[in-house]
């Protein structure tokens, strides 16, 4: 069994730390590392996993260790667990956005195996998807590591190319909120329509949660499944129009290029 370290116990680490345990890893070959206690011990209690306040005890225990800092502490972790440790032998994972693979390597030393991840909120739920791409380093055990790891919170996606991850973050690393942000103003609307807040919360997740399984027990584009709910001359296509005739379509094409450019910048 494949022994993984987790820097940093915060919201990502722990959704996937959470659903490796569902999963069946077993916890005492899971360390995490965070400064501050209280993340860390809630998880060791919760999933009696280890924990340390040292990366490096962290990173010494494992050869995959999963870089789960913020994006602008990712280089400086490297760095201190690459001075103090062999390294030779680990496979690094990052999830983090905006911190490239040429700036990984370069504070693990050039020829370090690295993995760049890029997963999304619902892996707390097993809902997750993550896009991977892998240096050249990376041998097809710590891919396997990797996969197994990822697929453990949802669905996973081999990228062929770098890019592809500051792509996904438009597609489904932000794109969680685009949702909520849709599911927030049709909530809204319904209470000034009459409805309580209880009755419009509820109206509204549970439409879109219909709508989306739809869309995953279905072989139909979803193109054909809008058009099969939509009469001519009905109450959705009345609906529709005003989306179209709003500019809908161009808002979201240049809200994902907004998070993409984002994406870019923070590299
Ligand atoms: P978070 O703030 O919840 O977690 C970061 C944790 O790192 C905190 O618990 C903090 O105490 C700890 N930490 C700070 N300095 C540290 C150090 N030197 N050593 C060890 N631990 C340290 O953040 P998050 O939302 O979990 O994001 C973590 C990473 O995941 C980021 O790089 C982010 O880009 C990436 N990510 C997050 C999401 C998301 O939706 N939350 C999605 C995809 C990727």
């Amino acid at each position: 069994m494949n022994k993984i370290a987790f820097i940093g116990a915060g919201n990502m680490n722990r959704a996937i730390i959470i659903g490796m345990i569902n999963n069946g890893f077993a916890p005492e070959n899971i360390i995490v590392s965070n400064p501050s206690p209280e993340k860390r011990l809630a998880l060791a209690q919760e999933f009696g996993i280890r924990q340390t306040a040292d990366n490096l005890e962290a990173a010494r225990f494992a050869p995959t260790i999963v870089l789960g800092v913020k994006p602008h502490l990712i280089t400086d972790v490297c760095r201190d667990i690459k001075q103090n440790l062999d390294i030779s032998d680990k496979c690094f994972i990052s999830i983090a956005a905006g911190c490239t693979m040429a700036q990984i390597q370069a504070a693990l030393g050039n020829g370090q195996a690295v993995i760049r991840t890029m997963p999304n909120t619902p892996s707390q739920l097993g809902l997750g998807v993550t896009g991977i791409y892998p240096s050249r380093e990376v041998t097809p055990a710590q891919r396997t590591v990797a996969d197994e790891m990822m697929k453990a919170v949802g669905i996973v996606m081999w990228l062929d190319q770098e890019k592809q991850i500051d792509d996904i973050i438009a597609v489904s690393g932000s794109a969680p909120a685009y949702f909520f942000l849709f599911m927030e103003i049709m909530e809204q609307h319904a209470q000034t329509l009459g409805f309580s807040a209880q009755d419009s919360r509820k109206l509204v997740q549970q439409t879109a949660l219909g709508a989306a399984q739809m869309v995953c027990q279905n072989d139909d584009s979803i193109a054909q499944l809008r058009e099969n709910v939509t009469s001519k001359g009905g109450t959705t296509q009345a609906a529709l129009n005003q989306f179209y005739q709003g500019g809908l379509s161009q808002l979201v094409t240049k809200a994902m290029d907004a998070a993409l450019q984002r994406s870019r910048e923070m590299a």
